[in-house]
């Protein structure tokens, strides 16, 4: 028997994990990330003894975030793309410099988990111990995603990774003709409830309400996510040769120019590179100059209002009626995007180094403030048609539903169930047999 071990996104949406292991022992881990909400921000611990690889399916950080810790104690190749490799380390960097969390691990697991790295060419099969192989697919969701094909025990088990199925603007969506017959799969759930609007009208909306905004002497920003959405976003606007400038900052700037590396992970490279060209990267210190001049159309991170750059645009922007604030990513609830939506209200710590306080400020919203939904997982619609277009090798037709809150993941694995799958939402620490 093959065994399949959840050790984290489990009915959540943070610190992914899953461990393989052959039925003689051999062990494998699919990502290893970590969780913000609460003190426990690994995944579950359990005994890794006989680990023979791992494998990333993408750079975020709730699929990454906790692989340094595993380079403490092991020397076993981690298996993923250059570019993927790339962002990972700036992420993981970023998180160990900002965070107050102390986690355990630093700089030098970083530096090891590179050094152990090696890359795999999307659709070539890779050993990794006897009857254990791994295969990456295009997962469509950011560049570089993979979802991973495990073939062991003369078993195949699919891990979607997060993937996409829709046509974006930065990359080419994921292709379920290609993936070959299997046994199982593990797929993601995060929007198994919801349908998302169609791309092109709401792309379309989006541009017409940034050249109203700028139009009447407004200022726009977009909090983006730095990794794939800043630059989907730039994407977008670019393609209606609008006549004010872009402006990036923060963590978009080096990842977008980081990309410029791996030109084959894109859909049009040179579209990529014209549209970088045309953007000005704003410094720390013009920040306020940027954010007064007017017909500013500004992409910064954080994209939930958690923090970075976009912050200190906010605070400019926020009293100005002719100015917009439009989120374009999902905002988790209890984050500061999300009440900001919700209530129009921003609340921010103001830190007085020099007299050691810390202030807590909130701000009615007088700016517009909108949500456009570029999400760029698969929806309910198309993660159904995902697995339907599956070819299961028999009747056990196994679907394991993670990454994804309580409701999405049961319901589901619920729904599936009921058209004679065997479907569950497994919770964390628990073990399947296949
Ligand atoms: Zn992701
Ligand atoms: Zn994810």
């Amino acid at each position: 028997m093959t065994k399949i071990s959840f050790l984290g996104g489990c009915r959540e949406v943070g610190r992914s994990a899953v461990l393989i292991e052959s039925n003689k022992g051999t062990k494998c881990i699919l990502d290893y990330g970590v969780r913000f909400n609460d003190d426990d921000r690994l995944p579950y611990d359990t005994d890794l003894s006989n680990l023979k690889a791992i494998a990333l399916s993408h750079c975020h950080i709730d699929h990454s975030g906790g692989l340094p810790y595993l380079f403490k104690n092991f020397n076993v190749p981690l298996f993923t793309n250059p570019l993927t490799l790339r962002i990972t380390e700036i992420l993981l960097k970023d998180m160990i410099k900002i965070s107050n969390y102390h986690y355990p691990f630093g700089y030098r697991e970083v530096d090891k988990l590179r050094k152990n790295t090696q890359f795999l060419e999307n659709e070539n099969k890779k050993k990794i111990d006897e009857d254990f192989f791994i295969t990456f697919y295009n997962a469509g969701h950011i560049p570089g995603s993979v979802s991973i094909l495990i073939e062991v025990d003369k078993k195949k088990l699919l891990y979607t990774g997060d993937i996409n199925l829709i046509d974006t603007n930065l990359i080419y969506p994921a292709e379920p003709s290609i993936i070959p017959n299997i046994d199982a799969i593990i797929t993601e759930s995060t929007y198994a409830l919801r349908d998302h609007p169609s791309r092109k009208e709401l792309e379309r909306n989006f541009v017409e309400r940034v050249i109203d905004v700028n139009e009447n002497d407004g200022r726009v920003l977009i909090p983006a996510f730095g990794v794939a959405r800043s630059q989907e976003v730039l994407l977008i606007l670019n393609k209606y040769n609008l006549k004010n400038q872009i402006y990036m900052d923060g963590l978009a700037r080096k990842v977008g120019v980081a990309y410029y590396d791996y030109p084959s992970f894109f859909r049009d490279f040179s579209y990529y590179k014209k549209s970088l060209k045309k953007t000005e990267f704003v410094s720390e210190k013009n920040r306020k100059k940027i954010a007064q001049k007017s017909n500013s159309i500004i992409i910064s991170p954080s994209g939930m209002l958690r923090g970075g750059a976009a912050i200190d645009y906010l605070k400019m922007l926020l009293d100005d009626p002719n100015s917009a604030i439009y989120l374009v990513g999902y905002q988790v609830e209890g984050t500061p995007g999300r009440k900001l939506l919700d209530e129009k209200i921003f609340e921010y710590q103001l830190n007085n180094k020099n007299k050691n306080t810390n202030r807590k400020i909130v701000k009615k919203a007088k700016c517009q403030v909108d949500y456009y939904d570029f999400s760029s997982h698969a929806d309910q619609k198309h993660l159904l048609k995902y697995v339907h277009n599956l070819n299961f090798i028999d009747n056990s037709k196994y679907v394991f539903c993670i990454h994804g809150d309580n409701k999405a993941t049961t319901s589901f694995a619920r729904g599936l169930a009921n058209e004679g799958y065997n479907s569950v939402a497994p919770e964390t620490g628990e073990i399947y047999s296949i």
